[in-house]
């Protein structure tokens, strides 16, 4: 049974406040628990990455060849915006917005050509493959595994490296303000620095 901080009293299984002097309790357990992303999370991600990327691709300028670029972009935002703690989260959300996003294109511009009832060889009339073009085919996995990093990084840097999120790498501390008193979040970052 955890015992109060503050005071040593014996908490009860699910309180939130001491019994005997109201410290609040610090859950270390339950930041575990929110570091892991569950599964639909990181498909949810994946599939909204996938969407804004197929979007970037299709508002681009006819001509213009963005290759990685798209899904590298929407990786970094859905992980902004979805935060995962884990690297190996940022990886599957990373590989989930490439691999959709290129399903997606693949079947709009295989539908598209069906539809219209253009061949393939019509369609890529004349074109030869550029040493970008196969430099960026093979960057393509490279890049997915950058905006990982990257997005994960991100995501780190928002909430507090260590994933302690429950107390021990932030603190409120009341502020003087001219219009009051005001909370501010201090965010203990000695633990990044090098
Ligand atoms: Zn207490």
């Amino acid at each position: 049974m955890p015992n109060c901080e503050k005071c040593g009293f014996p908490l009860p299984e699910d309180a939130e406040y001491c019994p005997n002097c109201g410290a609040p309790v610090r859950r270390m357990h339950g930041s575990s628990r929110a570091a892991l992303m569950s599964a639909s999370r990181i498909l949810q991600a994946g599939i909204l990455g996938a969407f804004i990327s197929v979007m970037i691709s299709s508002l681009s300028p006819p001509g213009v060849q963005l290759y990685f670029i798209p899904s590298f972009v929407s990786s970094l935002l859905v992980m902004f915006l979805f935060r995962p703690r884990r690297f190996e989260d940022a990886i599957a959300i990373s590989f989930t917005v490439y691999l959709f996003s290129d399903a997606i294109l693949g079947g709009m511009i295989f539908g598209t050509l069906y539809i219209k009832g253009i061949s393939l060889s019509e369609a890529y009339r004349g074109y030869m493959l550029t040493f970008l073009d196969v430099a960026a085919y093979v960057f393509n996995p490279v890049s997915a595994l950058i905006a990982a990093y990257l997005g994960n990084k991100i995501a780190l840097g928002m909430i507090g490296e260590s994933g302690e999120y429950g107390g021990a790498t932030e603190q409120y501390t009341p502020e003087e303000e001219p219009g009051g008193v005001i909370y501010s979040l201090k965010r203990h970052i000695h633990s990044h620095k090098v």
